[in-house]
């Protein structure tokens, strides 16, 4: 392939996609190079035995993700609310409660804690500005530490500080440990609080897309047709300030500006010539990616439904730490979704499949009872085994990162231009965040006297 076109996009994920489309629309020539054989990126649907689709990437979308909803009305798709009728289950420092509504009951003295904490921690979120959070007024303070030592000022007892670990495991794929707490305080702020980012009814997990979220990058691709090219890894990428020519197994192709839309670590796996300054790859070098293997274990029924569950169970003591009711909107058979984080996923990761089911049942089990050890299909997939994704939910920055390079983040290097999820303002790692990230980069291109993040 000897091709010129005006921009090539680099990965057909939702932000590459979105990239695409606008700069489309915008009369622009685009060609995207999908190094998978198939679009979506970190979205993607598997079968049921029924053959109807269930989602084994992202899938919920919130009320106040605006991108997101407004693309997916765009296409012509819907969304269904995620079954949340029935008592949930907590589990908090070995201690069951089964509860409706938002609140678990726990002892007073832990409450409290939580409570505190939680507060103080929205307020620390809110003070950072999304766009430049390196320069809040504590941005050194905050990425000096990592975000288990904030916690641990914050909160001050055993239940509480586990309750902090685990929900960072659920929104982080990965320990309070591993992160900036300036980037935890970021990202919370840009999802718009802790309580957006956890909460089923009114937050992130509230809906789900009527035949799964990789529907959303299907429709596009197909919008954009033989302007999406699959099965082309890119390997390098020559530029100067006139343009560059991007290299995949098919070949060569040459563009005024390259829109590389996949996540930071895997942006540094591409060879750039010549190399892109020192402050761009020291920025993406402090970027890894969270770990999460995604179960979705399938039954006749949904008997949790029956026995007055809503199907949603947290602990702080299982790995499987999160599940939700994941049934087809449909109907059909039942299903459960759960998620190993964090080092979770790393001890997944290295058991044989049949451990790992075994494991994933038993905590089924400990939520629901003995029905759940007998399923029609156990569905999993981890995300760090992928070679196009190395990782989920997102890439997130180690302490240090955003001070010193952050601004480098969304800062064009001659003709190349950054985008995916993780250079968003808001919603930063989620679907929303990368239609955010699409929209952004193709105004930088079209319209270069307007730079800077895009509010729709
Ligand atoms: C298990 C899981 C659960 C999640 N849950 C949710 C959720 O409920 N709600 C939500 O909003 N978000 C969720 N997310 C996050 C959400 O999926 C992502 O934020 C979003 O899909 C990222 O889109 P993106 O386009 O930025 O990146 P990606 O989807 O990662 O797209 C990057 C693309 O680039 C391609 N690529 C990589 N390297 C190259 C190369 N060298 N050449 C060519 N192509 C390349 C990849 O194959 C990929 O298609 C979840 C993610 C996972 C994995």
């Amino acid at each position: 392939m000897e091709q010129s076109v005006d921009i090539v996009v680099v990965g057909a994920g939702i932000a590459g996609l979105v990239a695409a489309r606008e700069l489309t629309r915008a009369g622009l020539e685009v060609l995207v190079l999908e190094a998978r054989d198939r679009v979506g990126g970190r979205l993607l649907n598997a079968d049921l035995p029924d053959g109807s689709p269930i989602d084994v990437g992202g899938q919920w979308v919130g009320p106040t993700q605006h991108r997101i909803h407004e693309l997916i009305r765009e296409l012509g798709l819907e969304t269904f609310p995620t079954h949340t009728a029935g008592r949930h289950i907590a589990e908090l420092g070995g201690t069951r409660s089964e509860y409706t509504g938002a609140i678990p009951h726990i002892d007073p003295r832990t409450l409290a804690d939580i409570v505190r904490a939680r507060s103080r921690l929205d307020r620390m979120a809110a003070a950072i500005p999304p766009d430049e959070p390196w320069r809040a007024a504590d941005a050194e303070r905050l990425d000096s530490q990592t975000f288990e030592t904030w916690l641990r000022r914050a909160a001050w007892t055993r239940r509480g500080r586990a309750y902090f670990r685990s929900v960072t495991e659920a929104v982080f794929a990965a320990g309070p440990e591993d992160l900036s707490a300036l980037w935890a305080g970021f990202y919370i702020g840009a999802a718009g609080g802790l309580d957006a980012l956890i909460d089923t009814a009114g937050g992130a997990q509230q809906d789900r897309v009527v035949g799964g979220a990789q529907a959303i990058a299907l429709a596009v691709a197909r919008e954009l047709g033989e302007r999406v090219v699959l099965d082309s890894p890119v390997i390098g990428i020559e530029w100067s300030d006139a343009g560059a020519h991007v290299r995949s197994h098919r070949g060569v192709v040459s563009a005024r500006h390259v829109v590389i839309a996949v996540p930071p670590p895997l942006a540094s796996r591409i060879s750039y010539s010549p190399g892109v300054p020192g402050d761009r790859d020291q920025l993406v070098q402090r970027m890894p990616m969270g770990r999460v293997i995604k179960i979705n274990v399938v039954y006749p029924e949904p008997f949790w439904r029956t026995d007055g569950w809503s199907g949603q169970a947290n602990s702080t003591s299982r790995p499987l730490g999160t599940v939700f009711d994941n049934t087809p909107h449909e109907g059909g058979p039942g299903v459960l979704v759960g998620f190993l984080e964090g080092r979770h996923a790393d001890a997944g990761a290295r058991m044989t499949a049949e451990d790992r089911h075994a494991l994933v049942l038993e905590d089924l089990a400990g939520y629901y009872g003995p029905r759940a050890r007998d399923p029609l299909a156990v569905i999993d997939h981890d995300w760090a085994g992928e070679e196009y994704s190395r990782g989920c939910y997102g890439a997130f920055a180690t302490p240090g990162t955003l001070t010193r390079f952050g601004e480098h983040l969304r800062r064009p290097v001659g003709p190349l231009h950054w985008a995916g999820t993780e250079t968003a303002t808001e919603w930063a790692g989620y679907m929303d965040g990368a239609v955010e990230s699409g929209k952004r980069v193709a105004a930088e291109i079209a319209r270069p006297d307007r730079q800077g993040p895009v509010r729709a």
